[in-house]
């Protein structure tokens, strides 16, 4: 069958929870070519199409009965260069982390916040990946996407790709476009953001006041690997639920019983809880449930200890999101993509 198709292939080593499901096809996409091809044979035989880049934002409950098509594809060019403003552009296979340290290495900033977020290219799009005040929404000026129902190929500009906080237009619409390629606009000249988590303070320890994006990079890098497992070692898909939004009523509420509450007031007057710090608070840090279980210092860290199921991981995440509702009357959202 389809001579490029492997047949049941687990998925254990491309999912970052090493959940050992197994693809009923199988098959990686190295340029828009061999996209187009998978696609179009797919269609023939009536076979729905998954695709996947690293994987690191997935939670697969069961086998999947589809093509699981990986991006595979690599390419990384520099668009236009003013002397300033540097547009770059990458290929959607590309793994994210390498393609932010290729950026410093060409005298780049803008990536550096995001520095060590699994991944790949293609994919970070999908939830307007973010991490330490930024967001690629920040650096963000277009991509290439294939239509999946019409065949053609659309550039979307920032403005239609409506990114918002680990959402956008293609989140909304799982399965309409598959991103072929993504371009950022970077600068010769660093504008740090240096103002949250402990970043700042990182550098100070380190003795420096007037860091390059290097030094922001690295102080980032430090950071990440303290606070989050590494999936390698255990399991794990990064945030499980996002940062709740609630009104100020409501945070109101919860702070006459939790003073203690984290809450960042928003624009438009609502209140961004710290959805670790409900779930630390309900008691649920370091729970185990098999091998599914809530990472011992990251409360919003749902981990596989070796075997646990996508099931047994999704209805251990459901009974804290009943949790939360129930004593908090805070509703959580999952992060990663439910298959
Ligand atoms: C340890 C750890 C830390 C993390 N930290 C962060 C963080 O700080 N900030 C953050 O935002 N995220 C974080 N994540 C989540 C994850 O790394 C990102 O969401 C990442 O962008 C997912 O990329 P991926 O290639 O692995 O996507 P996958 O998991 O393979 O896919 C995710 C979704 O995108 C779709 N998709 C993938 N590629 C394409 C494509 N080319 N075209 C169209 N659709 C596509 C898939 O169908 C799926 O729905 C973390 C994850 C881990 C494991």
């Amino acid at each position: 069958m389809s001579g490029q198709w492997q047949e049941q292939v687990s998925l254990k080593p491309y999912n970052t929870f090493g959940i050992d499901v197994k693809a009923r096809y199988f098959t990686q996409a190295h340029n828009d070519e061999d996209v187009r091809r998978a696609l179009a044979q797919a269609a023939a035989q009536g076979v729905p199409v998954l695709v996947i880049g690293g994987g690191s934002n997935l939670l697969l409950t069961a086998d999947v009965q589809a093509l699981v098509l990986r991006m595979a594809s690599s390419g990384l060019r520099i668009v236009s260069d003013d002397g300033q403003r540097v547009v770059v552009e990458a290929e959607a296979g590309e793994p994210w982390h390498p393609f932010v340290e290729w950026s410093l290495a060409q005298g780049l900033a803008g990536l550096e916040n995001l520095s060590l977020i699994p991944g790949t290219v293609g994919a970070a799009p999908m939830q307007n990946i973010g991490a330490y005040g930024v967001e690629i929404k920040d650096v963000f000026v277009g991509l290439t996407a294939l239509d999946r129902q019409t065949g053609a190929l659309r550039e979307f500009d920032l403005e239609e790709c409506q990114f918002a906080y680990r959402d956008s237009v293609f989140k909304r619409h799982p399965g309409r476009w598959l991103i072929l390629r993504v371009r950022f606009a970077l600068s010769r000249v660093l504008h740090a953001h240096l103002d949250y988590g402990p970043v700042r303070q990182r550098l100070s320890e380190q003795g420096i006041s007037n860091p390059t994006a290097q030094n922001v990079s690295d102080a980032i890098c430090s950071i990440r690997r303290e606070k989050l497992p590494d999936p390698v070692e255990l399991g794990n898909a990064g945030s499980f639920f996002k940062n709740p939004v609630v009104a100020g009523v409501l945070a109101d509420k919860i702070r006459v019983q939790h003073p203690g509450l984290v809450a960042y007031p928003q624009a438009d007057g609502q209140f961004k809880l710290a959805a670790g710090w409900l779930i630390e608070q309900a008691g649920w840090k370091g729970h185990r449930e098999g091998d599914a279980g809530v990472h011992r210092l990251q409360s919003l860290v749902l981990v596989n200890y070796g075997h646990a199921t996508g099931l047994q991981l999704h209805q251990l995440a459901q009974k804290i999101q009943a949790d939360i509702l129930e004593r908090f009357g805070v509703t959580l959202e999952m992060e990663p993509n439910l298959y």
